[in-house]
């Protein structure tokens, strides 16, 4: 079950925070924007989606 901290984007325009290594929009983060913690954001549907299922 690949669920980890949560992360989030600094990129402008980014609205929500990751929280599973199977997201692939959490894995397309540029290293440069990648940033700790959920920034204040709601979770990310498709992470939400992957931890409702056990992925
Ligand atoms: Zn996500």
């Amino acid at each position: 079950m690949p669920r980890v901290a949560p992360f989030h984007s600094t990129r402008p325009g980014e609205t929500v925070h990751h929280d599973n290594s199977a997201c692939t929009e959490g894995n397309n983060i540029e290293k440069y924007y990648l940033k700790p913690g959920t920034g204040g954001r709601p979770l990310c549907g498709h992470c939400a989606r992957l931890d409702a299922q056990g992925k």
